[in-house]
């Protein structure tokens, strides 16, 4: 019995470390437990920018369907309970929402409804768009000082996914103006740009929603898995709090 005892003693803790290396427990992710909004922007009437660019109806790729695609591949990714994070969306589907504040007020809604809090953090997912075919790069806009970090910390990851990074941007974009919700809306690429909009296009058709397919491919992997990261680092160095509440 001594034996085994000892024996126990000392695997526990080395098998503990190997299953937080190994990502089955989560006990050492900040992430875990965080309540995070996310805002797939546009959607319905709203197309956002098109591949190719204006081309209104006939385009082959609505920004709308991209930022959708990325929100779901996110939301994915950070309820896997390996990391425990609780997601909750602005738009689920395609539908029109009406403003921006609109957006905020249903995060802050179901945040609160559901899990009885402020949500931690929103992030708006866009995508930019140029008359350029050849133009891409990569801006995360913020609106408030509160919001820098974590635009920041998004910003640092997602710029390398296009190796031009077009920095932040103060967007008075009104996302944030409601309930002081720490948010960030990112641009990770333009979807103008010939070889984005074929990444996307060579994706494969994923129903996210009830009557809503998207493509998803290496790509939008690619970036949910950077807004991850950078979810996880702003988390890992907590910012100092806002001067007020
Ligand atoms: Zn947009």
């Amino acid at each position: 019995m001594g034996k085994i005892k000892i024996g126990l003693i000392i695997l526990a803790p080395l098998v503990a470390i190997s299953l937080v290396i190994a990502g089955v427990i989560s006990a050492e992710n900040p992430l875990a437990g965080k309540l995070i909004a996310l805002d797939a922007g546009h959607g319905g009437d709203e197309i956002g920018a098109q591949y190719p660019a204006n081309s209104g109806k006939d385009a082959q790729i609505y920004e709308k369907d991209v930022n959708l695609a990325v929100v779901y591949a996110l939301k994915q990714k950070l309820e896997d309970p390996t990391v425990g994070v609780k997601v909750v969306l602005t738009r689920e589907c395609d539908e029109t929402i009406s403003s921006r504040k609109s957006r905020v007020d249903m995060a802050i809604e179901e945040c609160k409804s559901l899990y009885g809090r402020k949500c931690d953090v929103l992030v708006s997912v866009h995508h930019n768009g140029s008359t350029d075919p050849a133009h891409d790069g990569t801006m995360v806009i913020y609106n408030e000082k509160q919001d820098i970090p974590l635009a920041k910390a998004l910003l640092e990851v997602l710029a390398p996914l296009t190796g031009n990074n077009e920095g932040l941007d103060h967007g008075g974009y009104g996302m944030t103006v409601y309930g002081h919700l720490v948010s960030a809306l990112t641009e990770a690429y333009y979807i103008t740009n010939d070889w984005e909009a074929t990444q996307y296009l060579n994706g494969t058709s994923a129903q996210v929603c009830d009557s809503k397919s998207v493509l998803i491919g290496e790509r939008i992997t690619q970036e949910a898995g950077a807004l991850y990261q950078g979810l996880l680092n702003y988390f890992s160095a907590p910012p100092p709090k806002p001067g007020r509440k």
